[in-house]
């Protein structure tokens, strides 16, 4: 009808508005390659580079971490854009700089501060967290909200029409400070801001009484405050009553996007909204699950530089000399045909690596390889080293975080297991389908929405499936589909060709992805709450 075609063409106005005179500015506490210690990294290092091949202005806002030895180069390419801001938070007042490099058609844009300056991760070192972390992110995300108005990238401004995309809690104050700093003063009265939730279980959570260190009004002290749950009273804090950063974001963000579409409906259940999942409830109709996309220009392997032999879909033969490569390294036998399974991981009771432990002993009775990348907690990391004493011929454990290992062993195992407790999205396993590598997964959130099961029947006996996904975690599953996994590949060569073909098809490239982001885009704007 008329009317139809009326609409859609307003939307399509609208579509090219928001893309010539929006820009984006993603705010991050890491993003690959600069800095990554997880798939946040990865999402905040790949997604800005597609969104700004579709057209859009892109610029990715993040902290300037430097460790204090002369061999960091991570931000050696970056200049001084020689512009300073002063910030009014914790009682004082701070000044940061601004950092800048244009790659692959973004602005990176890295916040100078003494406090980004020290040893570690970003949010820790070997003594824990640190003590500061609400002050270093408070300063990133008044630095996001100013550098769009002060920084002239490549000549001009951003200027005040602005989306944010702030990710996880570490940025959730950005939709704060857009609503109760900047647009009572008349400034960014047009921007918009999406909260992406990439992991739930970390909220930024302070006592109540550190509400006066954000440089808010008054009263904005709803927006922080978190009546939390029996189980969050185990953290030292002001008893029954704390800030809580996400909690903010959520109710202040115009619209909420989850890393995969299993998750966003995780989080809406007491099991996996780590006492937020009635707030999320009541705003489920801003909530949105888009799963990853992976850079597929980083991993390929027809073209990754970190991998003995490329290889593709057409032609496996370089993933066998990968998979010997790899054993040759680890000092393992050099055995084709001994099934190689893999783990790549944070070392911790999310990632389901507790039923690993258990499961070592009975599978070590088998005729299998496994090979263990991660770092996180002592107990996990002592005993890999361990078991690799025990299990001489069979286990290998590499303590540490290593990106050109971890494609390697991507691309040299046969199969990688994931028994994660709760998942947002995984990328692993994406990485693992790529590279032709089955993956074995606990069926939960984006690890159930991305990895089909395995069935040898469907599609007139050709089968169809990339891989396992098993419940309950319990060891006894995991063990029994590592052996039904282990049991194809040993009898049914033609079924783990195909399993391994579907899996390097799937799609994980970012244009699927790219594509829904742009929909959330075009709504925050065109519909807001
Ligand atoms: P999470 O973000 O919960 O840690 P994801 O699966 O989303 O989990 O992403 C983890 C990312 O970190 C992947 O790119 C993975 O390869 C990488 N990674 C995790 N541990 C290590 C490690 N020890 N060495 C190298 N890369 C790692």
């Amino acid at each position: 009808t008329g009317e139809a075609e009326l609409s859609e063409e307003t939307k399509t106005r609208e579509k090219k508005s928001i893309k010539a005179t929006c820009g984006l500015v993603f705010v991050t506490s890491e993003a690959s390659p600069y800095l990554k210690t997880g798939g946040l990294g990865d999402v905040c290092g790949s997604l800005p580079i597609a969104l700004a091949a579709r057209g859009y202005r892109v610029m990715v806002v993040m902290p300037r971490y430097l460790n204090g030895s002369p061999s960091d180069k991570k931000f050696s390419n970056a200049v001084d854009t020689e512009k300073r801001s002063k910030i009014y938070c914790f009682g004082g007042v701070q000044e940061v700089g601004f950092f800048h490099e244009y790659r692959a058609g973004v602005d990176w844009v890295f916040v100078d501060h003494v406090s980004f300056r020290r040893p570690g991760t970003p949010y820790g070192d070997i003594y824990g967290a640190f003590g500061d972390n609400q002050f270093r992110f408070t300063l990133l995300c008044y630095a996001a909200c100013e550098a769009p108005l002060v920084l002239p990238l490549g000549g001009f401004t951003y200027g005040e029409n602005c989306l944010f995309i702030a990710n996880d809690w570490h940025a959730g104050l950005v939709p704060v400070l857009l609503a109760a700093k900047y647009r009572p003063c008349g400034v960014y009265k047009d921007a918009r801001s999406i909260i992406v939730i990439h992991n739930i279980a970390h909220q930024g959570v302070e006592p109540a009484s550190t509400y006066h260190n954000f440089g808010l009004p008054p009263g904005w002290y709803k927006a922080l405050e978190w009546i939390f749950p029996n189980w969050a009273r185990t953290h030292a804090l002001d008893p029954g009553e704390a800030v809580n950063v996400l909690k903010a974001a959520i109710v202040t963000a115009d619209r909420i996007v989850t890393v995969s579409e299993g998750y966003s409906w995780e989080i809406t259940t007491p099991e996996g909204g780590y006492g937020l999942h009635e707030l999320l409830s009541g705003r489920k109709w801003v909530l949105t699950g888009i799963t990853n996309g992976i850079d597929t220009n980083e991993w390929n392997p027809a073209s990754d530089i970190h991998i003995h032999s490329h290889y593709s879909v057409h032609d496996l033969s370089g993933k066998l000399q990968c998979k010997m490569a790899l054993q040759k390294e680890l000092g393992l036998p050099i055995r084709p045909d001994c099934p190689l399974i893999g783990f790549i991981g944070r070392l911790d009771y999310q990632k389901g690596v507790d039923i690993i432990l258990s499961a070592i002993p009975d599978l070590m009775q088998d005729d299998v390889q496994f090979v263990m990348l991660g770092s996180g907690e002592k107990q996990y990391e002592d005993w890999m080293r361990h078991s690799e004493s025990i299990y001489i011929d069979k286990f290998r454990g590499w303590v540490g975080f290593n990106v050109p290992i971890s494609h390697k062993i991507t691309a040299g195992c046969d199969i990688l297991v994931m028994p994660s407790r709760f998942e947002p999205c995984g990328l692993n396993q994406l990485y693992a389908m790529k590279y032709g590598t089955v993956p074995v997964v606990h069926c939960t959130g984006g690890l159930r929405d991305t990895v089909k099961n395995f069935n040898p029947y469907a599609n007139k006996g050709s089968g169809e499936g990339t891989g396992w996904t098993f419940s309950p975690l319990t060891t006894d599953s995991l063990l029994a589909t590592l052996r039904i996994a282990t049991g194809t590949y040993k009898d049914y060569k033609s079924s783990w060709e195909g399993l391994m073909k579907r899996g390097m098809e799937r799609d994980s490239s970012w244009d699927n992805a790219a594509t829904q982001y742009e929909e959330v885009f075009e709504w925050a704007f065109i519909d807001p709450p």
